[in-house]
C-alpha cells in the first residue's frame, strides 16, 4: 500500500488474509466407487465418509485476500471461486481463524468450507457432516489426539537427504534420532513446529520417525470439530513451510517399497467418562464397538476406500493386519492399543493406529464418534 508521501508501507488496519480451502471434488473413479458403496451397505453413517484426495500430494489451495478491520470469523464474507478445468462457482464459507505465522499479526489464516451454490458441501467436504455428529455428542466432551507422520521429498519425488545411488543403512538408527547423518530436515521440522505454535494450533509434539528423512507431529489433544480444523491448518502450514524450504511433504501412507515403514496418522481418543476413574470399562466398551466395524473403518481410514493402507497395514512389526481387528494393551501390532499408563491408572484413552497419514481427519473422526459416542439406534 502507498501512504500520502508515495512511500510503501504496511497499513496494520488491514487484514492478508491466506484462504485455506478443503478439497473439493474427488476424482470421477472415485465418485463410482463411492455410489456403489452406498448401494452395498449404508450401516451406519461411517459409510457415507469414504473418498477424498489423490493420493499423499497436498490438494490445499490458497489465495491471499485483503479486508478492512475484520477481525472476528462471523465477519469474514463468503467468497467464492472456480476450480480449475470447471466454469461452475464454488462458495468459500470461512469457519476458522489463525494467526499467519508467515505475514505475523495482524494477518490471519482463514480455514474455509467448499459449499455448492445450493450451499450444499462440495463432494468432498467431510467436515461439514463431521460437524453435525460432533454437536450431537459434544457432551460427552470427546477428545482427539492425531500423530501425524510424513516424509519429506525433494521437487524431484527422491526421499530428502536420502543418497543418490543405492539407500541409507536400514531402519534402526533413525527413530528419535539426532545427527546429520540419520536426522535429515529438522530445521524444516522445527519452522513448521514454530509456525503452528504461532498460528495457535494445538500442536503437542515432533519426532523424527523410523524411516529416514520421516517425521511426525502430534496434534491435541483437541474436542470435537476442532481437531479436524488444527490437523487440517497444520498440514497446510507444513505443506506451506516446505514450500520455502524447497522441499516437498508426502502424506503417502507408503512412499517407499520395501523394508521401510508406511506413514499413519494415529488417533488418540477418548470422553470425559474414559478420562475419569475407572473410565477403563469405558474404554473398552468403545474398542468393542470398534471391532464389529471393522471393515467400514478400513474404507474411511484413507481417501481411496482402503486400498492405500493395503500398502501399509502389511500385518509385520508395528503395523497391524488390514483385513483383521486387533485390540492389546501397550501392544503397537495391534489395530487399538490401550497404552501401558491407561492400563495401569484404569483411566484414560485408547489410539486407533489403523487411519492412513494421507486421511481426512473429518472423516476419521467423525467415524469414531459414530462408532464409540452415539446411541446406537435399537
Ligand atoms: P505414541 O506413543 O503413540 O507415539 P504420541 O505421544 O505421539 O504417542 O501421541 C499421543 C497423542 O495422544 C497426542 O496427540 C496427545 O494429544 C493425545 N492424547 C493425550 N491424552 C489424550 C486424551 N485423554 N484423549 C485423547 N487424546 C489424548
Ligand atoms: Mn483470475
Ligand atoms: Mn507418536
Ligand atoms: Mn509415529
Ligand atoms: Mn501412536
Amino acid at each position: 500500500l502507498i501512504d500520502e508521501e508515495g512511500k510503501s508501507k504496511v497499513v496494520h488496519r488491514n487484514l492478508i488474509l491466506d484462504i485455506s480451502f478443503l478439497p473439493v471434488e474427488p476424482p470421477q473413479d472415485d465418485k463410482d466407487k463411492q455410489s456403489n458403496d452406498d448401494n452395498m451397505e449404508s450401516e451406519s453413517c461411517v459409510s457415507e465418509l469414504s473418498g477424498s484426495l489423490e493420493d499423499g500430494s497436498s490438494d490445499d489451495r490458497t489465495r491471499a485476500w485483503v479486508l478492512e478491520g475484520q477481525e472476528q470469523i462471523e465477519d469474514i464474507p463468503e467468497w467464492d471461486f472456480s476450480q480449475q478445468g470447471t466454469s461452475a462457482e464454488m462458495l468459500l464459507a470461512p469457519v476458522c481463524m489463525f494467526r499467519d505465522p508467515f505475514l505475523l499479526d495482524p494477518n490471519k489464516l482463514i480455514l474455509c468450507e467448499v459449499l455448492k451454490q445450493t450451499q450444499e458441501p462440495a463432494d468432498l467436504n467431510h467436515r461439514n457432516s463431521c460437524n453435525k455428529v460432533m454437536e450431537k455428542v459434544k457432551d460427552l466432551h470427546p477428545w482427539f489426539g492425531m500423530e501425524q507422520e510424513y516424509t519429506l521429498l525433494g521437487v524431484d519425488g527422491h526421499p530428502y537427504g536420502w543418497p543418490r545411488l543405492g539407500y541409507p543403512k536400514p531402519q534402526g538408527l533413525y527413530h528419535n534420532s539426532v545427527g546429520a547423518d540419520r536426522a535429515f530436515g529438522r530445521d524444516i521440522v522445527q519452522s513448521h513446529y514454530k509456525a503452528c505454535l504461532y498460528a495457535g494450533i494445538k500442536i503437542g509434539g515432533t519426532n523424527a520417525e523410523a524411516m529416514p528423512s520421516q517425521w511426525e507431529f502430534q496434534v491435541g489433544p483437541c474436542e470435537g470439530i476442532e481437531t479436524g480444523d488444527h490437523l487440517w491448518m497444520a498440514r497446510f502450514l507444513l505443506h506451506r513451510v516446505c514450500e520455502d524450504f524447497g522441499v516437498v511433504a508426502t502424506l503417502d501412507p507408503k512412499p517407499m517399497t520395501g523394508d521401510w515403514n508406511g506413514a499413519g496418522c494415529h488417533i488418540n481418543v477418548s470422553t470425559l467418562q474414559m478420562r475419569e476413574e475407572g473410565g477403563i470399562e469405558h474404554i473398552e466398551k468403545a474398542i468393542e464397538k470398534l471391532s464389529k466395524r471393522h471393515v467400514e473403518h478400513i474404507r474411511v481410514y484413507d481417501p481411496h476406500g482402503g486400498e492405500d493402507n493395503k500398502r501399509r497395514l502389511t500385518g509385520f512389526r508395528v503395523f497391524s493386519s488390514i483385513t483383521d481387528f486387533s485390540a492389546g494393551v501397550a501392544n503397537r501390532g495391534a489395530s487399538v492399543r490401550i497404552p501401558l499408563h491407561v492400563a495401569q491408572k484404569k483411566c484414560g484413552y485408547f489410539e486407533d493406529r489403523r487411519p492412513a497419514a494421507n486421511c481426512d481427519p473429518y472423516a476419521v473422526t467423525c467415524a469414531m464418534a459414530c462408532t464409540c459416542m452415539l446411541e446406537e439406534e435399537e
